[in-house]
């Protein structure tokens, strides 16, 4: 009965502050339900047949929920995700409940979170999943040093109050030290990567989080290094070392903005995988997404048939020759998609140049409002150089302002791409943001003077 009350006072909530153009609706009801029933969203989640999996770390979570989404359903799993933007406690509750009819039930047969990493803490004992992925640790931008350590152990606080299965980085040192939360330390399934080719490895480690071993603090020594602080490790006093991981990409066959082609070694055997992600954080994803499909019961095959196919949260990247320069054309139409294009291609770009194109015209969506749920905040501290463009130039300047980010103002497209261009050097990479008409009015600019390459990503 209470639970039929709560969620009929919670679902019209959500639907009073939708219908009152408050955001998407989506916190409040997380929040009546705390007051009214904090059994709630374990109540809801404790209905799910085959239980909760939960996605945390700073990058990936979106792309590794939408690559093991489609794993679980090309298995027949009916999934329950949240938006990349309801990743605190009240978003995932508020999801459960707009799923859940007044009965409480739901036609998912599985819940896929993905928690922000402060979040899991709260989450994870309230859902009891059966699985918790970890896929890294990154200092934020505004992050001091030492907070990385806090942030591990509110993950293990969260971690040790379940029994859940957990998919750990093994290249990852802070991430891989969280299995000592684990109840059963047997019960944890690593991935990571054997070898990457010298040129896609980098060199650069000045900008590595955390190298230090857990138990003593020493410095680890790394034998490789794949991006900041991931590679293989292990402490000079012998505490601690990479564990050995059961999913693994063994070998790099192809690596470009279309994609990545690769071979994975699982459980001892060797496969051909293919993602349609460029970048070699989308394969720490791809492998994180692999390691909980076949915890849950997925066949290899299937996840990596439904991995090949799966075109993740993007819509189109365009790679644009153009005066000389490259331009990138990375089509924004939520906030997922373009949480996913800022984490993928700008956040680890150096100093990059950006044009955010925004219209509102009726294709686009009337509503400017999704841009208040696209963290463009990661982008402080990269020095980027962003202009702002498009019939709603002014929102989104204003939206930067507020982020932290100063940037110009050019509502006029082609006043935009004229300086977008300038302001790169010969062969640097320029990064256009449009929505859907705005990307289209582009497009007709550069297309005046040159042929598109269209690429499917
Ligand atoms: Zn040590």
């Amino acid at each position: 009965m209470r639970t039929a009350l709560t969620l009929a006072a919670t679902k019209a909530t959500g639907a009073a502050t939708r219908f009152l153009g408050r955001g998407g609706g989506t916190a409040l009801p997380g929040l009546m339900a705390e007051r009214f029933d904090p059994n709630l969203a374990s109540k809801l989640a404790a209905s799910l047949p085959n239980g909760v999996i939960l996605v945390t770390g700073t990058n990936g979570k979106t792309t590794t929920t939408k690559l093991l989404a489609a794993a679980l359903e090309a298995k027949g799993e009916r999934v329950l995700t949240n938006q990349a933007g309801s990743n605190l406690k009240r978003g995932v509750v508020s999801t459960l409940i707009k799923a859940s009819n007044l009965r409480g039930r739901t036609t998912a047969t599985m819940g896929l979170f993905e928690v922000d990493e402060a979040s899991l803490r709260l989450v994870a004992p309230l859902l009891q999943p059966r699985q918790i992925i970890v896929l890294n640790l990154f200092r934020d931008q505004l992050d001091r040093y030492g907070e990385l350590d806090t942030t591990a152990r509110l993950i293990g606080e969260g971690i040790a109050a379940t029994k859940a299965k957990l998919i750990l980085n093994a290249d990852d040192p802070l991430v891989a030290s969280l299995a000592s939360y684990a109840e059963d330390p047997d019960n944890v399934s690593y991935f990571g990567i054997e070898g990457l080719p010298a040129d896609l490895a980098t060199a650069d480690r000045s900008v590595a989080d955390s190298d230090r071993c857990p138990i003593c603090n020493e410095r680890l020594s790394f034998s490789r290094v794949f991006y900041s602080h991931l590679g293989h490790y292990r402490c000079p006093k012998k505490h601690f070392d990479r564990p050995q991981p059961v999913i693994a990409m063994t070998r790099l066959d192809k690596a470009d903005a279309t994609g990545t082609g690769f071979e994975v070694s699982v459980a001892g055997k060797r496969h051909q995988a293919s993602i349609t992600l460029p970048g070699v954080y989308n394969l720490y994803n791809a492998l994180a997404a692999l390691a909980s499909a076949t915890a849950a019961g997925v066949s290899l095959e299937t996840s990596l048939k439904s991995f090949s196919s799966t075109t993740a949260a993007f819509g189109r990247v365009e790679t644009i020759d153009w005066r000389g320069r490259k331009l990138l054309m990375l089509l924004i139409k939520n906030p997922t998609g373009a949480t996913q294009v800022i984490e993928t291609f700008i956040v680890r770009a150096k100093a990059p140049k950006v044009l955010i194109a925004i219209n509102d015209n009726y294709a686009d969506g009337r509503d400017v409002s999704w841009l208040w749920d696209v963290p463009f905040e990661r982008l402080a501290g990269s020095k980027a150089e962003l202009i702002a463009s498009g019939l709603r130039a002014d929102d989104m300047k204003l939206r930067l302002h507020y982020g932290g980010l100063d940037s110009h103002l050019e509502p006029e497209l082609a006043d935009a791409l004229d300086r977008l261009v300038t302001e790169l050097a010969a062969g640097e990479t320029g990064y256009i943001l449009p929505t859907y008409t705005a990307m289209l009015a582009l497009r007709k600019l550069i297309g005046k003077e040159t042929a598109l390459s269209e690429v499917k990503v």
